[in-house]
Parts: C-alpha cells; sequence; structure tokens
C-alpha cells in the first residue's frame, strides 16, 4: 500500500517523488515503463540521436504532413527511467524576462530561488545564472 503512485519516472515524475518523499511518512510508488539503462548514449548529451528507434525510444513518428511533402516525422520519447530527459541533449535556456511578468506577480524572487536550486552552474552567476545565493 502506498500513498501516492506516480506513473512515469521521467522528467516530472523523479522530481516529485524526490519531493514528496522528504516527508518520511509519505510512501510513494514510482512506476516507469521503460529499465534503468546505463547505456554511454544515455549519458553523453550530444549522443542523444543514437536512442531513437532503440529499446529506450517509445519509436512514435507525427502523422504524414502534408507541408512536408506527406513524410512523417520521428517523434522520439524517452522510454527509461529519466523518461525524455535522459536522452535530451541538456541544452539549458531560461525564458526572457517578459515570460515571466505574470510570474512576478505572483513573486519572482520565489521562481527565481526555486531555478537557482536546480543549478550549479558557478561560472557563469549573474541574476540570471548561477548558483543558490547564501540566504
Ligand atoms: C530527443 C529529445 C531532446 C530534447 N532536448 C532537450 C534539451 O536539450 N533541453 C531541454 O530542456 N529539453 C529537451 N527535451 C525535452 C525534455 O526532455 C522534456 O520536456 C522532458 O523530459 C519532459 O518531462 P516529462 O516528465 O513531461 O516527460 P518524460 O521525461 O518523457 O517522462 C515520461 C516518462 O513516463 C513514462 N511512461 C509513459 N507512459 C507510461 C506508462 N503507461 N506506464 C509507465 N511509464 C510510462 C515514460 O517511459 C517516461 O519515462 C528533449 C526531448 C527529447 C525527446
Amino acid at each position: 500500500m502506498h500513498d501516492i503512485v506516480i506513473v512515469g519516472a521521467g522528467a516530472a515524475g523523479c522530481v516529485l517523488a524526490s519531493r514528496l518523499t522528504e516527508d518520511p511518512d509519505v510512501s510513494v510508488l514510482l512506476i516507469e515503463a521503460g529499465p534503468r539503462s546505463r547505456k554511454l548514449e544515455v549519458k553523453i548529451p550530444a549522443a542523444f540521436s543514437k536512442l531513437y528507434r532503440t529499446e529506450l525510444d517509445w519509436g512514435d513518428s507525427t502523422t504524414p504532413q502534408s507541408g512536408l511533402d506527406g513524410r512523417a516525422i520521428v517523434f522520439p520519447r524517452g522510454r527509461m527511467v529519466g523518461g525524455s530527459a535522459a536522452m535530451n541533449a541538456m541544452m539549458v535556456l531560461r525564458g526572457h524576462r517578459a515570460d515571466y511578468d505574470a510570474w512576478a506577480e505572483a513573486g519572482m524572487e520565489r521562481v527565481l530561488l526555486q531555478m537557482m536550486d536546480q543549478e550549479d552552474i558557478a561560472a557563469l552567476e549573474s541574476f540570471a545564472r548561477g548558483v543558490l545565493p547564501s540566504l
């Protein structure tokens, strides 16, 4: 018996499980369809496309696209512990300041601290980058 069941150990599922289990009184079951992989291509961000159409990819495609002369396009999604985050290129781009205007009303400082809590990029430290400042 578990208090919470999370389906999918991808980016969202893993963070959710990690945060929820910070409370020792909450038991969480995290279910993942794919395996845990130690393949080199999972560890090397630039090798992500080598995982397409493997057992670690759901193997999806778009429907045929009329604007592309009827071609269907490969639509990779990770099928493993880590989900698509385990097959992504690890490119990081924080949105433009204007994107967060609505959030700012809710308290941009709080959002920024959440972002910095997820980073450790001391070499790029600035308002928009870097590690969590000591509070
Ligand atoms: C090829 C590729 C490159 C990318 N590059 C970047 C990048 O450079 N930078 C960036 O920021 N983002 C990138 N992304 C996007 C990023 O990886 C996704 O936005 C993010 O992983 C989505 O998180 P998620 O939790 O919604 O889904 P996912 O991380 O995909 O997790 C979903 C999980 O649920 C599992 N699942 C699905 N159905 C079931 C089921 N019925 N039962 C059990 N488990 C199930 C899946 O197997 C998977 O593990 C990329 C994505 C891909 C596919």
